[in-house]
């Protein structure tokens, strides 16, 4: 740690586990929401369907979010963007805790739950400044349907941002991965793109993952436990 220059962190669902957010995979069992399995409700092809079913089940979990806070992973992840020359902030999560802990530049591969875009053109909301509860909201802009901020299942990440995480993660020296099964794609490979260019990486996971084998170490406990002991 103390020799690293530059740092590149990924995290999963499992950073905000202790903060009180459920993973998807990691708990075993499949959820369903209104007899629904989440990567249905997740999915492109409902928002397609039924947006205003995909926003009530969206409205659902950011009430669950409303009240939980950031865990000693996400403070420590904000101290971090001031201690290394350079360092680099990408997740899978869309709860914006790494934001309310005070991180400042989050590659947010998959969205932000609390936004909402406008399907027509490109404007961006963040819900909780919205007037009315109406549903989905209308963008003010256009007048068009607006829709949740967040990658669903059946689409691409938005475009730049996992390339310009790529092109981060090439020039670490350091890569830990915290918190993620390494099963969704591409974000598991950001990972293996450092280590190739030369990083030592390292994996924070209470369970191992399809990652475990390939990184230099895997520390096997809670990221909210163990990122604080990395820190110095
Ligand atoms: P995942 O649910 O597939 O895996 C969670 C991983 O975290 C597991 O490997 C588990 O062993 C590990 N874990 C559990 N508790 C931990 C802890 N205290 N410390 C460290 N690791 C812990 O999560 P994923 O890999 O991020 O993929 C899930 C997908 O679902 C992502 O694409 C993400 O967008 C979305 N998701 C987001 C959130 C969120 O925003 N908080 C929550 C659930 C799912
Ligand atoms: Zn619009």
């Amino acid at each position: 740690m103390r020799a690293a220059r530059s740092v590149f962190v990924l995290t999963g669902a499992g950073v905000s586990a202790e903060s009180g957010v459920p993973t998807f995979r990691g708990g075993g069992g499949a959820p369903l929401w209104k007899g629904m399995p989440f990567d249905v409700i997740s999915s492109a092809g409902m928002a397609a369907r039924d947006l205003p079913a995909v926003w009530e089940w969206f409205d659902y979990r950011r009430d669950l979010l409303q009240s939980l806070s950031p865990n000693p992973a996400h403070a420590t992840l904000a101290r971090w963007q001031d201690k290394f020359e350079t360092f680099t902030l990408a997740t899978q999560n869309v709860d914006g805790l790494h934001n309310a802990a005070g991180s400042r530049e989050v590659f947010e591969l998959h969205g932000n739950i609390w936004r909402a875009r406008c399907l027509s053109c490109e404007e961006r909301v963040d819900v909780r400044e919205l007037e009315s509860r109406e549903r989905p909201p209308l963008c003010r802009l256009c007048g068009d349907s607006m829709r949740p901020d967040v990658v669903l299942f059946g689409e691409l990440l938005p475009p730049g941002v996992y390339e310009q995480a790529a092109s981060r993660a090439m020039g670490c020296d350091l890569c830990i991965v915290a918190g993620t099964s390494a099963l969704v794609y591409p974000a598991a490979d950001l990972p293996v793109l450092a280590k190739r260019a030369g990083a030592f990486l390292v994996e924070v996971n209470p369970e191992r993952t399809p990652l475990s084998e390939f990184c230099d170490e895997a520390l096997e406990r809670k990221a909210g436990e163990v990122l604080p002991l990395l820190d110095f």
